[in-house]
């Protein structure tokens, strides 16, 4: 439910009200407005005699969020979120742009890949360094190694770092080397690891599983945002559908219906939909057009002898057309790139 405090209400009167929700087990999320200010009250109202809160100083209103996802939703927080990416907006008004190989392989690659993109407005490196493969029997990833790659490398270009974390005993060592923690598809329901995830102070990528509904991959994203970390970033990769001339179905429409539903931003990822780096380029596009926030695509110096995904990596030349096309795009959506 929504608290809603009188204009002027003071920081005490605030501060009871949270006080004692929270003696009733509620966790409580204060918004402070420019004229008012809110209490976002997300726990099991049944248990909670909530009806005397009206009677408290300071209290207007008692609104009830319907939504089953209460603090992702736009009940609470109407603004569209921006997440700080180590000192890179994502969510407002430039696009934002996450380049790299699908898997770290060594610093060489990843050295060459970081400075070709960085030169193109790339904001961020991608990279895998756990690689959870369909099959146990492809590469698997450096691990810490890769890690240590990769911070090296973001340190050297001034490029920020995103990986994908797989095990929730992995979460602090990852954060440890990152500016953003990847929730896999495969991962997007681990709720563990995502209410790990949601105790790092690191924001958090969060695909959308191979499967799922939008409302259950926003039902996800509430784990994290629950267990205390608002900063949560959409990732739309492609969804499986009976078409099998691409990898996956991009789902175009999650964007707009996302943007609808949540504050969160929302990229996409157009390497994983379509599985060949020929449609990457048109696909890119037209998430832009649909109001994407940015985009997170598979680039390798030499595709053919990537250790993982190289039919779907674009050589850094053909990214660097890519992002130039872009610009008038964004443009006509009132973005910058
Ligand atoms: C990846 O980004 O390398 C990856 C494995 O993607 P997904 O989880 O979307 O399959
Ligand atoms: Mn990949």
């Amino acid at each position: 439910m929504i608290i809603i405090m009188k204009t002027g209400a003071s920081q005490k009167q605030i501060e009871d009200v949270e006080k004692y929700l929270q003696g009733l087990g509620f966790n409580t999320h204060p918004i402070y407005g420019e004229v008012k200010t809110v209490v976002g009250a997300v726990g099991d109202k049944r248990l909670a005699k909530t009806e005397n809160i009206i009677h408290m100083e300071g209290v207007e209103n008692i609104v009830p969020i319907m939504s089953p996802y209460k603090l992702v939703g736009r009940e609470l927080i109407h603004e569209n979120s921006i997440v700080d990416a180590g000192g890179v907006p994502i969510g407002g008004k430039e696009l934002v742009v996450m380049a790299g190989p699908c898997a770290v392989e060594d610093e060489e690659q990843l050295m060459e890949v970081a400075e070709k993109i960085k030169e193109t407005g790339a904001k961020i490196l991608r990279g895998g360094a756990f690689k959870p493969r369909t099959s146990p029997y492809s590469f698997q990833g450096l691990e810490e190694e890769g890690l240590k790659l990769l911070a090296k490398v973001g340190k050297a270009t001034g490029l920020k770092i995103v990986t994908e974390v797989v095990d929730t005993r992995d979460v602090e060592l990852v954060s440890q080397y990152v500016d953003i923690l990847q929730v896999g598809a495969r991962s997007m329901q681990n709720f563990k690891l995502l209410s790990e995830c949601g105790k790092s102070d690191k924001p958090v990528l969060l695909k959308r599983g191979l499967s799922a509904t939008i409302e259950e991959w926003l039902m996800a994203a509430e784990y994290i945002l629950s267990a205390g970390n608002p900063n949560v970033i959409l990732c739309e990769r492609g969804i499986r559908t009976f078409e099998t001339a691409t990898r996956n179905t991009l789902d175009i429409n999650a964007i707009p219906v996302a943007k609808e539903l949540t504050h969160l931003p929302i990229i996409v990822d157009p390497s994983h939909a379509t599985g060949n780096w020929r449609w990457v380029d048109a696909v890119s596009k037209a998430s832009i057009a649909a109001g994407a926030d940015g985009l997170m695509i598979e680039v390798h110096p030499d595709p053919s002898h990537a250790a993982s995904d190289g039919q779907q990596s674009l050589k850094p030349e053909k990214f660097a057309q890519l992002m130039k096309a872009l610009k008038p795009i964004a443009q006509a959506v009132d973005r910058e790139i």
